[in-house]
């Protein structure tokens, strides 16, 4: 049967990863969650001492990114590949609220964009891969078969992610995850290299207000269509 690439972008907390899951399950096919790529560089930022609140040593960053080693390994358990920084598993940590105070400003420069886009392109190239992000079908696949951007508001999205951070950390508030995923917004639509937007051949999925299962039966429909 003929493999597609299925690109899936949009702002942070829409549910990306969980439609990409459920997608790549039903189809057999590779799911890669570039987001974690991002997280897990800015992990090894963090441990380094490249930035903290207000400093950001960013040439340290780009010297440090050879060393910077990073791959999937597929979980069986949970049916997803996870992450690995230099040999390590940081799926467990990469999701904080801490990690992601700190990525948009790393995901903003351009060596660090140009060393990832290479390795998902590398991981995507045999197709039948479904890869989400915020530039999967403008820079990383611009051809692929499908591409999804997918949108939700601010206040639901910033809900979901609470919902999701308050059972690992009790003292988290809806508010502080609000700014953050206000201020990720803005910054990845708003920097030079790759800014997060809708390529001109995306089906654009407003969630607001549809069930995961609505949502995944009207994509997975869609992929049907260009796999035949
Ligand atoms: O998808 P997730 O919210 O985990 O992504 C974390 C951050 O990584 C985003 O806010 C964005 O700054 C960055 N990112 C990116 N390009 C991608 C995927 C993620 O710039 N393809």
């Amino acid at each position: 049967m003929k493999k597609i690439t299925i690109a899936i972008d949009g702002f942070s907390s829409t549910g990306k990863s969980t439609l990409a899951k459920s997608l790549a399950k039903s189809l057999s096919y590779v799911y890669i969650d570039t987001g974690a790529m991002y997280r897990a560089v800015t992990l090894s930022a963090m441990r380094k001492g490249l930035i903290k609140e207000n400093y950001f040593n960013r040439e340290g960053l780009i010297e440090s990114l050879p060393s910077v080693e990073l791959h999937f390994e597929y979980n069986p358990e949970k049916g997803f590949a996870e992450v690995f920084l230099n040999q390590e598993n940081v799926e467990g940590v990469i999701r904080s609220l801490e990690v992601s105070q700190f990525v948009s400003q790393i995901a903003e420069v351009p060596e660090v964009r140009r060393k990832l886009v290479e390795q998902q392109q590398n991981l995507g190239k045999s197709k039948g891969v479904v890869m989400d992000g915020r530039d999967i079908g403008t820079v990383v696949f611009p051809d692929a078969e499908l591409k999804i951007f997918m949108t939700a508001s601010p206040e639901i999205r910033a809900q979901r992610r609470f919902d999701e951070l308050k059972e690992k950390d009790p003292n988290v508030s809806y508010d502080a995850v609000f700014h953050n995923v206000v201020e990720r917004d803005k910054i990845d639509t708003s920097r030079a290299d790759s800014p997060l937007v809708k390529a001109d051949d995306a089906i654009e999925v407003d969630n607001s207000n549809l069930t995961i299962e609505e949502q995944f039966n009207l994509i997975l429909e869609l992929a049907q269509k260009r796999i035949k």
